[in-house]
C-alpha cells in the first residue's frame, strides 16, 4: 500500500491548490481525480471565469485577495498564450479572469509537475477507513480496480465532500432544509465573428416567445449572462438551470437530460433571433452539468453571512473571502450582497477542518460555511484561497495557528 504525507482528493481548483500548498511545505504529496484533467467545475462543466480572485472595487486597480497557488496557475497559463488580465464588469464592479478550458487543463498539468507532486487520474475515492478520531486511509476505484493509499493527513476537495461523508463525518443536502442552490450547465457556443455583439432585448424577446411552447423553458428570461472565450471567438453561456432538491445521480440524470435538450433548443433561439449569429453552433454542454451545491459536512467552525456582511478579520483567519454573496435560490434571478469591511473577510482555520476526524482537512467548496456565506466561499477564487491553507495547513499539522499563519504568507498565501 502506499503512503504518503498528504493525500488530496478532487483535482478542482481546491484541490490543485491544496495540493500545491502541501508539496511546497515539503511534503510527499498525491492528488487523486475522478476525472482524466484537471480543473473541476472550470474544465468539467464550462465554468469558465475565475471569480474572487480579486476584491470586488470601483477604482480601476483590482486587489488581489489570493497568492501562492492562484500565481503559480495564472503564470502558466500565460505562458500558454492565454491571458489573465482580470477585467472589471462595469455594471457591478466584480473582477473576472476568463479562461479557455483546453490551456487551463494544461496549465494545471504544468503547475502540479513544477510543484513536484504525484497525480493520479481516473481514481474515485470510494471507501474511507477511521479509528481512533483519525483518517488512515482511502480506498480508490482505478481503473485497474481497488488500489488503497495512506497518508499522514488528508484534504477532501471533492466539491462534493465525498471523503468526509465516507469518513463518516455528518452530513446534510442544501441547506439542511431541502433547499439546494440550482444546477446550471453552462453552454458553448461557436461559429460566432470576431466581435460579434448580441442584442440581449431581442434575444430575451425570443426566449419569452420560446417559454410560450417551447418544451424546455428557461428561468433566465434576461438572457442570462454570455462571456467570451479567450483566444476564440466562441462564448459560453449561462441560461440553463435545473432546480435540484437533492443531489442523487437520479437527480443528476434528470438534470444532465434537461441540459442536453435545452441547449439544442436555446442555440437555435439564439441563432434564429440574431442575424449576427446565424451560424452559432452548440460546441459543447460539458462533461456534466454544473453543481452549484450538494453535501456540506459538519467542520470545526463555519463561516456566517454576518462575517461577511462586516468584513470581519480575525487571529485564526488563513484565507480571505473577497467574492459577494451570489445567491441563487430564486432560480435564473441571482442576486448578490457585497462584502462588508476592507471588502474581504477572513476565512479561520477551523472551517477548513473537518469535526471529529483530527487529520481531515477541507478545501473549495466544501469548506463550513452557512448557507449565505457559502453562495460567497464556492467561487474558485476563493477555492484557491482555501486550498491553498487547506494544502499546508495538513502538511504542517503539528503548528499552532500562530505559526501557521506566516508559514501561508512566506509561500505567497494572502491572509
Ligand atoms: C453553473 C455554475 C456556475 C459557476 N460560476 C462560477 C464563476 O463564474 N466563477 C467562479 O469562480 N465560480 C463559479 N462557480 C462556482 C465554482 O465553479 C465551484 O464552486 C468551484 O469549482 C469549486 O471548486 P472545488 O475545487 O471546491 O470543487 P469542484 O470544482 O467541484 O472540483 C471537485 C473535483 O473533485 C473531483 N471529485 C469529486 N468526487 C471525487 C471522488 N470521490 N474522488 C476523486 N475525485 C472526485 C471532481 O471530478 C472535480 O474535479 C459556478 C458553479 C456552477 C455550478
Amino acid at each position: 500500500m502506499d503512503h504518503y504525507d498528504v493525500v488530496v482528493a478532487g483535482g478542482g481548483i481546491g484541490g490543485v491548490s491544496a495540493t500545491i500548498g502541501a508539496a511546497k511545505s515539503g511534503s510527499k504529496t498525491l492528488l487523486v481525480e475522478k476525472y482524466g484533467f484537471l480543473g473541476g467545475a472550470a474544465t468539467n462543466a464550462n465554468v469558465l471565469s475565475f471569480c474572487g480572485l480579486y476584491q470586488r472595487g470601483g477604482v480601476s486597480r483590482p486587489v488581489a485577495a489570493t497568492g501562492g497557488a492562484s500565481d503559480l496557475v495564472l503564470s502558466e497559463i500565460e505562458k500558454l498564450g492565454v491571458t489573465t488580465a482580470p477585467r472589471q464588469n462595469p455594471r457591478t464592479g466584480h473582477w473576472l479572469v476568463y479562461l479557455e478550458p483546453e490551456s487551463l487543463k494544461l496549465a494545471l498539468d504544468r503547475s502540479l509537475a513544477a510543484a513536484g507532486v504525484e497525480v493520479l487520474f481516473h481514481a474515485k475515492a470510494v471507501d474511507a477507513v477511521t479509528s481512533a478520531g483519525r483518517l488512515n486511509q482511502i480506498v480508490l476505484h482505478c481503473h485497474e480496480g481497488r488500489v488503497d493509499v495512506t497518508a499522514g493527513c488528508f484534504v477532501d476537495a471533492t466539491g462534493d465532500a465525498h471523503v468526509a461523508s465516507l469518513a463518516g463525518v455528518p452530513r446534510k443536502v442544501g441547506d439542511g432544509a431541502g433547499t439546494l442552490q440550482p444546477f446550471s450547465s453552462p453552454i458553448r457556443i461557436g461559429g460566432l465573428a470576431d466581435g460579434t455583439v448580441i442584442d440581449r432585448d431581442r434575444l430575451a424577446a425570443a426566449l419569452a416567445d420560446y417559454n410560450k411552447s417551447g418544451a424546455n423553458p428557461t428561468n433566465r428570461t434576461g438572457a442570462g449572462f454570455f462571456a467570451p472565450i479567450p483566444n476564440s471567438t466562441d462564448i459560453w453561456w449561462m441560461v440553463i438551470d435545473y432546480p435540484a432538491d437533492g443531489a442523487t445521480s437520479a437527480m443528476l440524470s434528470a438534470a444532465e437530460r434537461y441540459a442536453r435538450a435545452a441547449a439544442q433548443d436555446y442555440v437555435a433561439v439564439l441563432r434564429n433571433s440574431q442575424p449576427a449569429c446565424r451560424n452559432a453552433f452548440l460546441v459543447q454542454t460539458g462533461p456534466q452539468v454544473g453543481i452549484r451545491e450538494s453535501w456540506h459536512v459538519d467542520a470545526e467552525d463555519r463561516i456566517t453571512e454576518a462575517d461577511l456582511l462586516a468584513g470581519r478579520t480575525r487571529a485564526d483567519g488563513v484565507a480571505r473571502a473577497a467574492w459577494p454573496m451570489e445567491d441563487h435560490s430564486v432560480i435564473g434571478r441571482p442576486t448578490f450582497t457585497p462584502i462588508g469591511g476592507d471588502g474581504f473577510a477572513h476565512i479561520p482555520l477551523g472551517c477548513l477542518k473537518a469535526e471529529g476526524l483530527s487529520n481531515l482537512y477541507l478545501a473549495g467548496r466544501t469548506i463550513g460555511a452557512d448557507p449565505r456565506a457559502y453562495s460567497s466561499i464556492r467561487v474558485m477564487g476563493t477555492a484557491f484561497a482555501t486550498g491553498f491553507a487547506s494544502g499546508i495547513a495538513a502538511a504542517h499539522s503539528e503548528l499552532s495557528i500562530d505559526r501557521l499563519r506566516p508559514r501561508i504568507e512566506e509561500l505567497g498565501g494572502l491572509i
